[in-house]
């Protein structure tokens, strides 16, 4: 009986949601007195061995090539035949793009229960009990688990990285891997950027910024923080900015440390994406804009005179020319 942990990788390199699962996957391995182990699919530019320092004591790399694309179909065939060989009890995914497409269809395939979004550990002295966000983050629910296989996805930025000593004994697991039934025939990549689900810093703008030739200031604002830029939906519905871009309850749910909106009014839409930021700032020129209440720190005022100025402090502030 272990805890496994699916690292999630992008360009061959583990992303930060991973470093997350696997910190909590470790807690909760040893909340339950077992192993933390990690399972990695296709091919890996890193260094496997130094995962150890995020508490998974192995690593089960099943390194095909197949695997190099991700296809939700057959990576959940191949993260279920390593749950059997490892006889996982616990399996820990991120809540992000990938995570929602494997967790529930593994699911359903091992009849394990499985609680999406969680924001804390599973309260294990009375059964197995993971706490949620629901409604929109508007409040929370406590889900007992009572499956003997369970699947855990971890919301972005809920548990924090613990980084520590040691190195994971990587094993490689070889795997019947099915030929995937839809071909990627090409793909596009936003260049550049800062990408959005994994930014700690978010810049966003609203309906507030009248027209797509004003979102100079927006970008100047996020490159000197190091931000990555978002929108609100009818933003990227009038295709100001690409949808991309677009956060809130139809678009990304998102987590950063810090999230300035400018020009966005607050709909309870556009908060269930982005009301679990650690700080909130809105600029607004509407003292009575809704998105005010969930603000930490509010400027009133118009946007055109702020960001700039903003920008300009802080470029001050870190001696950028
Ligand atoms: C089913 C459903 C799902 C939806 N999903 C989403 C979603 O995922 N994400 C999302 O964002 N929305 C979503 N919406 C739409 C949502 O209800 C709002 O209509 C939308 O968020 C409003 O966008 P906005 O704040 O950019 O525009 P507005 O509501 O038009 O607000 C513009 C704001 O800019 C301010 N402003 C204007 N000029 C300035 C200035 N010069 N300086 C500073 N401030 C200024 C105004 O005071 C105002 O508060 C959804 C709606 C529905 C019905």
């Amino acid at each position: 009986m272990s805890v496994l942990i699916f690292i999630d990788q992008a360009e061959g390199h583990v992303k930060k949601s991973s470093l997350e699962a696997m910190s909590y996957g470790a807690k909760i391995a040893n909340q339950l007195n077992t192993t933390a182990e990690g399972v990695i699919l296709g091919s890996a530019a890193e260094d496997l061995t130094a995962l150890g320092k995020y508490g998974v004591q192995k690593i089960h790399h099943v390194n095909n090539e197949t695997l190099n694309h991700f296809d939700a179909q057959v990576y959940t065939k191949v993260i279920a035949q390593v749950v059997e060989a490892a006889g996982s009890a616990v399996i820990i995914f991120s809540n992000n793009m990938d995570g929602k497409a494997i967790a529930p269809r593994l699911s359903a395939r091992l009849k394990a229960g499985l609680v999406s979004g969680a924001v804390a550990l599973p309260d294990i002295n009375n059964g197995f009990i993971v706490k949620k966000n629901v409604f929109s983050g508007k409040a929370f629910a406590n889900i007992a688990v009572d499956t003997p296989v369970k699947i855990i996805s971890l919301n972005a930025n809920a548990y924090k990285i613990v980084e520590g000593e040691g190195t994971a004994e990587v094993a490689l697991f070889t795997a019947t891997v099915d030929a995937p039934k839809v071909k990627v025939t090409s793909t596009s990549k936003a260049s550049g950027e800062i990408p959005l689900t994994e930014a700690e810093i978010v810049v966003s703008a609203g309906r507030g910024l009248k027209g797509p030739e004003n979102w100079g200031m927006v970008e100047d604002l996020a490159k000197v923080l190091h931000a990555a830029t978002a929108c609100s939906r009818p933003v990227a519905d009038a295709h100001w900015r690409p949808h991309n871009e677009h956060v809130g309850q139809t678009g990304f749910a998102i987590a950063p440390n810090l999230y300035i909106a400018i020009g966005i009014s607050g709909a309870i839409q556009h908060l269930a994406g982005v009301n679990r930021s650690k700080v909130i700032v809105v600029i607004n020129k509407d003292p009575e804009a809704p998105f005010f209440k969930a603000a930490d720190y509010g400027i009133v005022g118009d946007a055109f005179e702020i960001v700039p100025k903003m920008t300009e402090a802080i470029k001050k502030m870190r001696g950028v020319a």
